[in-house]
């Protein structure tokens, strides 16, 4: 029996619990486990590092989700990535990052990862040749992509690239943050690993930070979980339980927040204070076609241009009053920020430098009508 996705999200690893009959898995705030004789754990737990129920039962979830074979939950997105780099790639190798990310994503490869001696090459993700040109034969060992791409909502094509990324014996890496798996499922297309900040839509309510690799390789899981527990940078027992709380009204929090931010959109592109509007589901964007084709809707996800620069962008984000000025996204309230002094100040300089005139929305689940009397305000 195959379940869809809404009924993957509230009973996948979350059956009732066997003592008790508990509907809502408990957390199992412990680090440390009886055992029934030296060297004899209950059911294999010891030690909460190495494994947990509540841990163990998110990371069932995700797996399903995104439809892999192995999911593992760690403290945060970027634990999340460090913990994978260092386990696929050595000191020498190449990886070829997208030319917009997170800027955090940005900050792990230049300015850790690079120390340690791995090297990159940014390219275009809209362009399947300027990935391909990066590629360095036979050092190459991860093309990692973000689709949507954070901020400026950039698509690349995840088959093609899936192909590419196999002719180079390289694996594709998708982070998978601003679709979420309701929208998107990277490993059905062909990337051999997903990526997640749980932080963002999966916990869905800005009350948790969390991370989480999804792969469709039993050997590359059993790599990764080893270095989880080795590295140690797990998703705590209550942070676990709270992801999964949210996870379970992911699909109707996504229609929603794709319905309200279709709704901006419309407001936002016939606006003169705006001089661009940045999102997926616009026909006239360069990677619509593409985003059509891999997902289901266009995400919650906005960002545009301010048509006075950079002073008219911070002041429209200081500005609003429903869209809160605060980092991170995805949740259920509205947020806005100017990612070339916020989330994105990391890059400056870089390739992955954002413009100046950027304004970034997270678009949440209130009464549409609500928001857009609030930019309306701020756009005067
Ligand atoms: C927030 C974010 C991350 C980092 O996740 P944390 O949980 O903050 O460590 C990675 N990728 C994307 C796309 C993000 O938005």
């Amino acid at each position: 029996m195959t379940y869809g996705f809404e009924t993957l999200a509230i009973h996948a690893g979350q059956d009732p619990e066997q003592r008790t009959g508990s509907v809502v898995p408990p957390i199992f705030q412990t680090s440390t486990y009886a055992q029934d004789g030296v060297g004899a754990p209950r059911e294999g737990y010891e030690y909460s590092r190495s494994s947990n129920p509540t841990r163990d039962a998110l990371q069932e979830c995700l797996r399903a989700l995104e439809g892999g074979r192995r999911g593992l939950a760690f403290a945060s997105g970027l634990a999340a990535e460090d913990t994978l780099l260092r386990t696929v790639c050595q000191p020498g190798d190449h990886v070829v990052i997208p030319d917009d990310a997170y800027g955090g994503t940005f900050r792990l490869f230049a300015k850790v990862a690079e120390r340690w001696g791995l090297t990159w090459t940014a390219a275009s993700i809209h362009h399947i040749d300027t990935i391909r040109a990066a590629i360095r034969p036979g050092q190459t060992k991860v093309i990692w992509i973000e689709t949507p791409s954070n901020p400026l909502l950039g698509i690349n094509d995840i088959a093609a690239t899936a192909a590419l990324a196999r002719d180079a014996g390289a694996l594709l890496v998708v982070d998978n943050t601003f679709a979420s798996p309701y929208l998107q499922q990277p490993l059905s297309l062909g990337a051999d690993v997903v990526v997640h900040s749980t932080t963002k839509y999966l916990g869905g309510h800005s009350d948790v930070v969390g991370g989480a690799l999804i792969v469709s390789d039993d050997e590359l899981g059993e790599r990764l979980a080893y270095n989880q527990n080795a590295m140690g940078s797990i998703n705590g027992p209550f942070d676990a339980w709270l992801t999964m709380r949210g996870i379970r009204t992911l699909g109707v929090r996504m229609d929603r927040h794709c319905d309200n931010a279709e709704r901006v959109v419309d407001y936002l592109r016939n606006h003169k204070a705006v001089s661009e509007v940045h999102y997926p589901g616009l026909p006239t964007h360069p990677g619509h076609e593409t985003a059509a084709k891999q997902m289901r809707r266009f995400g919650g996800m906005v960002s545009f241009r301010a048509a006075g620069g950079e002073q008219a962008a911070v002041r429209i984000c200081e500005a609003t009053k429903l869209f809160i000025l605060a980092e991170s996204l995805g949740g259920v309230e509205s947020l806005i920020e100017h990612p070339g002094r916020m989330t994105h100040a990391s890059a400056a300089g870089s390739p992955l430098e954002v413009p100046a005139d950027l304004v970034r929305l997270s678009v949440g689940i209130e009464t549409a009508d609500d928001l857009l009397a609030d930019l309306e305000r701020a756009l005067g």
